[in-house]
């Protein structure tokens, strides 16, 4: 094993899709805090841009390469982190597709249930739902290291059934989905049976929504800035021994079902 690459005590976080949106900023509030940051990006140079940028603010970033979907990159990416750093401390699943390009999942005609193409909605959950899974389940060994893991999923208010079933309430106007919604949906519902599982060995998981965020995924039509959206993250990114898991949050509180 290398010489590991970090002060001891220092908190190891990886942040996938960490170079740019909502996942940067979020490593970006984490360096901030101390923590040594772990930047996953699929395309290498991305990832190494972001991680230089925060170095240059006084952070302790490194890229690694990682896309959610390619299980080669999943596992060299924790044979990386066990060497370099031996453990992890936080993961945040942040990496995440609409499906539509740069088209709000509002507007995304083509996600529409009863026309949509079903190579889409796989591709969707491809990365939203069935990437958690490999780079969690990848990433727990070193998780397990931790004396106090931190597990969070980025979803989305649009993955509340409440929300999205109720003909009065916000989500009335919008056009339906068969594939981000029904993903971030997906996702709270695998993150409550994580935190079920892991709750005993003290390892919380939790399911954060962070608003309607500014980003390339809305094609910027979001109102809120990154720093905002990632605040939810990086809260439930450092809970205390006595936090909630197999929890959905928003910065306003509890997220409904
Ligand atoms: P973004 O700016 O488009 O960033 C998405 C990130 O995910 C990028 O770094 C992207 O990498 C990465 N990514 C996509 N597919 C990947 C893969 N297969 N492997 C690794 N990385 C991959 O979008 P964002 O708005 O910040 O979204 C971040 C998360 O927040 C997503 O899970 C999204 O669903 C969620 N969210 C966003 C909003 C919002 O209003 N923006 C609201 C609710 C939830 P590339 O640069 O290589 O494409």
């Amino acid at each position: 094993m290398n010489a590991r690459e970090h002060t001891p005590n220092q908190k190891i976080a990886l942040v996938t899709g960490a170079n740019k949106g909502i996942g940067r900023a979020a490593a970006g509030q984490l360096a901030a805090l101390g923590m040594t940051v772990l930047i996953g990006a699929r395309d290498p140079l991305r990832g190494e841009d972001a991680a230089a940028a925060l170095r240059a603010a006084g952070g302790d970033a490194h890229a690694v390469t990682l896309d959610v979907t390619h299980p080669t990159t999943v596992q060299e990416a924790a044979n990386q982190v066990e060497e370099r750093f031996g453990q992890l401390d936080v993961l945040i699943n942040n990496a995440g597709i609409t499906g539509s390009g740069q088209v709000s999942p509002e507007d995304a005609h083509d996600q529409v249930p009863s026309t949509v193409d079903l190579n889409m909605v796989r591709a969707v959950f491809e990365t939203n739902v069935f990437g958690v899974i490999a780079v969690t389940n990848a990433m727990l060994p070193l998780l397990r290291r931790s004396p106090a893991p931190r597990i969070v999923n980025v979803s989305s208010h649009g993955a509340s059934l409440t929300l999205t079933s109720d003909p009065d309430g916000p989500f009335a106007t919008l056009l339906p989905s068969a594939a981000y919604f029904p993903s971030k949906t997906a996702l709270t519902a695998l993150t409550v049976q994580y935190a079920n599982e892991l709750r005993k060995d003290g390892i919380l998981v939790n399911a954060a929504a962070p608003g309607y965020v500014d980003t390339d995924s809305n094609n910027h039509t979001g109102f809120l800035t990154v720093a905002q959206g990632a605040a939810v993250l990086v809260r439930l990114a450092t809970l205390g021994t006595d936090g909630p898991t197999g929890g959905f949050f928003s910065e306003d509180g509890s997220v409904p079902w």
